[in-house]
């Protein structure tokens, strides 16, 4: 699995920062968490091919976070796309996709799906989960938490001592189903260990700290709002921010496993004043940069 950050300023573009766009490849499939303006260019520059995209997250409606949106929709038509797109975002999502069709003159090879997002989504794939969360900015906005689905360990030594020979019967058990054997039943519990730790990604989005994001991001790899350093907290309360520090203890408190700060205001040319300060709360801290990719490994967890 791999996490591309495509655009990562606050706001306003900078020379060295687009707006704010996150691209989750897993397996063959690429999933966009917001797509502001210049993320399909991005897309193309971090060579993640946008036609393996099915679906597409916009955590609220401020145009930084779903300008993009217009254009990459019609470029994946350019590219003859003929499978369904899927759109999840807040409320007016289905209003909003009715509108670019009527930007110009837009004719589509596909179709696009809106779907709402809630305070209880949860899209539930075979192999992950994509919950949304409400986080407290100064319209209607969602954080996203990724979960790769992971079953049990498969305890090999122990399914030797009960002579349960390999093939089908393991999968079987491990499928959660008790095989026969020898005249007595063996149960998936005598053969399968804890459950195994997947892959945990969550964006904050554009946020104040807060409860639902410390709730879900533990072990989790956490993209956090940084737009501020910790001596400019009176802005961030005002425009509905954080500062990197308050994003620091947002991990810190939620036992997250890596901070990315994002949204960085382009009133930071270096990274440095925001790593000083966050690390000092939260060490395992970085700032995302664009283009920036940060492969994740089951041996890590
Ligand atoms: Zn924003
Ligand atoms: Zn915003």
């Amino acid at each position: 699995m791999e996490i591309v950050f495509l655009g990562t300023t606050a706001a306003v573009p900078s020379a060295a920062r687009g707006h704010s766009g996150i691209a989750l490849k897993y397996h063959d499939e690429v999933i966009l968490w917001d797509c502001g303006e210049g993320t399909q260019r991005q897309l193309i520059v971090s060579k993640t091919n946008y036609m393996k995209i099915k679906k597409i997250f916009i955590t609220h409606f401020h145009g930084d976070h779903f300008l993009g949106l217009p254009g990459l929709i019609q470029t994946l038509s350019f590219a003859d796309r003929r499978e369904d797109l899927h759109v999840y975002a807040p409320k007016g999502i289905k209003d909003l996709i009715e509108n670019i069709m009527h930007l110009g003159e837009y004719g589509l090879k596909y179709d696009i799906v809106a779907h709402t997002l809630s305070d209880n989504f949860e899209l539930k794939d075979e192999k992950y989960t994509i919950k949304s969360i409400k986080v407290e900015h100064s319209i209607p906005t969602y954080g996203l938490v990724f979960e790769e689905v992971k079953g049990r360990e498969f305890l090999l030594d122990r399914a030797k001592k009960l002579g349960i020979p390999p093939g089908p019967a393991y999968s079987k058990l491990q499928k959660g189903e008790k095989i026969k054997l020898g005249g007595k039943w063996i149960y998936p519990d005598d053969v399968l260990g804890e459950k195994k730790k997947g892959f945990k990604v969550v964006y904050s989005s554009d946020t104040r700290p807060c409860g639902a994001v410390i709730e879900n991001c533990r072990d989790a790899v956490l993209i956090h709002d940084a737009t501020f350093d910790g001596s400019l907290k009176n802005n961030a309360i005002e425009t509905m921010h954080s500062t990197c520090t308050e994003a620091a203890q947002v991990a810190k408190e939620g036992v997250a496993k890596e901070l990315y700060l994002m949204h960085i205001s382009p009133r930071y040319k270096t990274d440095e004043l925001l790593l000083k300060e966050s690390r000092k709360i939260f060490r395992n801290t970085m700032v995302a940069r664009d283009l920036q990719r940060v492969e994740l490994l089951h041996k890590s967890l």
